[in-house]
């Protein structure tokens, strides 16, 4: 074992010095600066499989998985050989393809809300979208979202937002107008009482409940038995639009994606990251009467210059047809199963609190004793424990999202052999705080 491996970056300091001088805090997307744990984040250079090579020469096993997306690990071929045969015929033409209406079909026929579905480029412009539509079919303008979830960027939706937001530990951020801001109520993940106590104050003016099947961006938090139900019932009985944001989970944790392994069915559902396979795409879909409503069919704009794009259709719709194979998700859950029982044996070997929470292939150690069920008890993990526990971790060759509050996504390109490599470099770790 690499014990006493010291991790070389002189090559991604002096590239994030560069990078400082033209990109707002070197990067294009906050979390990657390594701000929260006041490291020199690190340039990835190349991508195999479960592992990333970065430009200082050091390889990791990596469990980010560009936050999400790369299910099948990095660079898998034929996701690869998808991309170069469908570059090769061009890139983009701002017309109907072949291949769009055949992602939507594989769509349609996984996830049981989605009757009809709409490209988009991001999660964001997913969340976004869909909310307008919600507010245009139901002519109401208030949403329900949940503390320390993240949907993506749009004003309405960085209320008491989770994913960067918390890491940075940033209150809501400037730029929200007032008047959009009141009308985003927030109550507590797993908290049906509190619910029950908006509609009732509310009720004729929510036009959604958004909410992560499995909250994906305070680190994991599953929904506790009757959650979602509890959010199904709801707001059919007020005529609200519930709204699953799948973009983490959506075909993560299951073919049919957190509504098909809950079995609670919502109006709308968002997607993206593994329904791109690492190119920018997300989705939106649901119900026919609520889609039709949608531009060209209906009154409700959107739309999009590169929507569709060949190339990430054909990333996408290749990591999706992957996954249809059998044993797909079974194997995803042995491995994680195994991350998180050995996992949880190095802590109890050490002697440091950690709760460890999971679902399917989605794994987060937390650094509390507490049972975590929402923001707050998320947010009693010691992340100053964290941000050394990340650093050791990065130095003994495993990378990890830079932040407690985001989990650990493995992958099929995981081997066994890699999971028990990386329960070892874990205990390590935890004997280096
Ligand atoms: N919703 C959820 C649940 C997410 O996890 C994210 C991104 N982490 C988004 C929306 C936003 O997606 P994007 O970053 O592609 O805009």
């Amino acid at each position: 074992m690499e014990m006493n491996h010291k991790r070389i970056d002189t090559r991604s300091a002096e590239a994030f010095a560069e990078a400082k001088q033209y990109l707002p805090g070197g990067v294009n997307s906050p979390v990657r600066a390594f701000k929260s744990v006041g490291l020199t984040p690190v340039y990835m250079e190349r991508g195999a499989g479960p592992r990333v090579y970065d430009i200082d020469g050091n390889e990791y096993l990596d469990y980010i998985g560009s936050w999400g997306p790369l299910i099948l690990g990095h660079a898998q071929p034929d996701v690869i050989e998808a991309v170069r045969s469908m570059a090769e015929k061009g890139t983009s033409f701002g017309a109907p393809t072949l291949i769009e209406t055949e992602m939507a079909k594989l769509v349609v026929e996984r996830v049981p809300s989605v009757e009809i579905v709409r490209m988009v480029n991001s999660g964001t412009e997913a969340t976004m979208s869909a909310l307008r539509l919600a507010r245009g079919y139901t002519k109401r303008n208030k949403i329900v979202k949940f503390e320390g979830s993240y949907h993506g960027h749009a004003d309405a939706l960085l209320i008491k937002a989770g994913s960067g937001v918390a890491t940075l530990g940033l209150p809501d951020s400037p730029g929200v107008p007032e008047s959009v801001a009141v009308n985003t109520l927030t109550v507590p993940y797993n908290d049906l009482d509190s619910i029950r106590l908006v509609f009732e104050k509310y009720g004729e003016d929510i036009a959604a409940v958004i909410v992560e099947p499995i909250a994906g961006n305070m680190g994991v938090v599953p929904p506790l038995p009757g959650f979602l139900q509890g959010l199904r019932d709801v707001t059919t009985e007020y005529g609200a639009v519930l709204i699953f944001d799948e973009v983490m989970t959506g075909f993560r944790v299951h073919l049919n994606c957190a509504q098909g392994l809950y079995g609670v069915t919502p109006d709308l559902t968002c997607m993206g990251k593994v329904i791109g396979g690492g190119l920018p795409v997300g989705a939106y879909g649901g119900r026919k009467e609520i889609m039709e409503q949608i531009a060209p069919s209906g009154p409700i704009y959107q739309a999009g210059t590169l929507s569709g794009n060949p190339l990430a259709m054909a990333a996408g719709y290749t990591t999706l047809k992957l996954l249809g194979e059998p044993g797909v998700y079974e194997g995803l859950e042995r491995k994680a199963a195994r991350l998180e029982e050995g996992f949880l044996a190095n802590a109890k070997e050490v002697g440091i609190a950690s709760t460890i929470n999971r679902v399917g292939s989605m794994v987060c150690p937390f650094f509390t004793e507490q049972r975590v069920i929402n923001y707050d008890t998320a947010k009693t993990s010691d992340l100053s424990v964290f941000t050394r526990y990340f650093g050791n971790l990065l130095d003994l060759g495993i990378s990890v999202a830079p932040s407690q509050f985001e989990g650990m996504f493995v992958s099929t390109a995981h081997t066994d052999e890699d999971i028990e490599k990386t329960i070892d470099m874990q205990r390590e770790a935890l004997k280096r705080l």
